[in-house]
């Protein structure tokens, strides 16, 4: 008879039997996924640009439990590689978290953006999500089940947050996660993004150059919900909800993680209290 705590342990251990594959999971959110769904169980394959962080993750997580895989995922070749290598290694594919994402300097001027730049984060950010759908779905179809996520934005609902080419392909995300969601329902596939408010990954300290604690306490200082400070392991456990037996009738779905960010109209201060509150 199994003892109390292997039954805890498997009731705790939301992925347990299941596998993962993250692309951008060498960094920032994608890693701190990575590491939340493998305690939780689930055999996760990295999937990533940055090869020598992707290992070192992997190693991190424990050979047993996660391999890392180099894929751009703006090549479908290279997604189709990752996504067959999971399959080869861990024997199929339950959730797929479309992670990768870049973002362009902000030019707040339209005339001074650069087409190329533009259709650099379009390429990454939305063409690498569709790869990934495209190909999660050709293996998950067969069984008749699965959970793919893709990481969006804040931007995804607001603008005037970011560049014209981040939110934009944040936008498009959001369109490609409900046009999937409608197509693979049928198969027992749900489909849903993550849109979390500003985390201190290496890519948003670039971006706004500054270091941890000089964008948190920025993020912080105009964020709705004050008290705390969102963290990649705040979107991490998001992302174990939609992948995890708990989300099993949420699809289509655009989660946001923003303390309440993109519902705030700054232009109504009813709710101010006086200073001395
Ligand atoms: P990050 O830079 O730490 O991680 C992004 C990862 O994507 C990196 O490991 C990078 O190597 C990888 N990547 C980039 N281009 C790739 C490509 N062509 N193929 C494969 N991998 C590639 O940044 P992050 O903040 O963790 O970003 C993860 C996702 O979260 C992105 O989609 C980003 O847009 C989104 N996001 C971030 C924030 C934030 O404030 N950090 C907020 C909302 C959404």
């Amino acid at each position: 008879m199994a003892s109390t705590s292997s039954l805890m342990s498997a009731v705790s251990r939301r992925l347990e039997g299941k596998v993962a594959l993250i692309t951008g999971g060498a960094s920032g959110i994608g890693e701190s996924t990575a590491k939340v769904f493998a305690h939780h169980g689930a055999k996760v394959v990295i999937a990533d640009i940055q090869d020598e962080l992707g290992h070192s993750v992997s190693q991190t997580i424990g050979q047993n439990n996660c391999i890392y895989v180099h894929c751009d995922v703006t090549d479908e070749s290279q997604v189709k590689n990752a996504v067959d290598r999971a399959v080869e290694a861990f024997g199929k594919l339950d959730i797929m978290l479309n992670n990768a994402g870049v973002i362009d300097d902000d030019k707040p001027r339209i005339i001074d953006n650069e087409k190329a730049d533009f259709e650099r984060v379009m390429s990454v950010n939305v063409t690498g999500v569709f790869l990934g759908i495209k190909h999660a779905a050709r293996v998950m179809i067969p069984k008749r089940s699965g959970s793919i996520i893709a990481t969006a934005s804040v931007s995804s609902y607001i603008a005037g947050a970011n560049s014209h080419a981040y939110t934009c392909s944040k936008h498009a995300v959001v369109g490609l996660t409900r046009n999937a969601a409608i197509e693979l329902g049928q198969f027992g596939i749900r489909v849903n993004c993550l849109s979390p408010y500003g985390v201190a990954t290496p890519m948003a300290m670039a971006s706004c150059g500054v270091d941890e604690a000089g964008l948190e306490n920025l993020l912080n200082s105009v964020a709705n919900l004050k008290g705390v400070t969102l963290k990649a392991e705040d979107v991490a456990n998001a992302a174990l909800f939609l992948a995890s037996e708990e989300g099993r009738y949420v699809s289509g779905h655009n989660l946001l993680i923003d303390g309440g960010f993109s519902i705030v109209n700054p232009s109504f201060q009813m709710f101010q209290y006086p200073d001395d509150n």
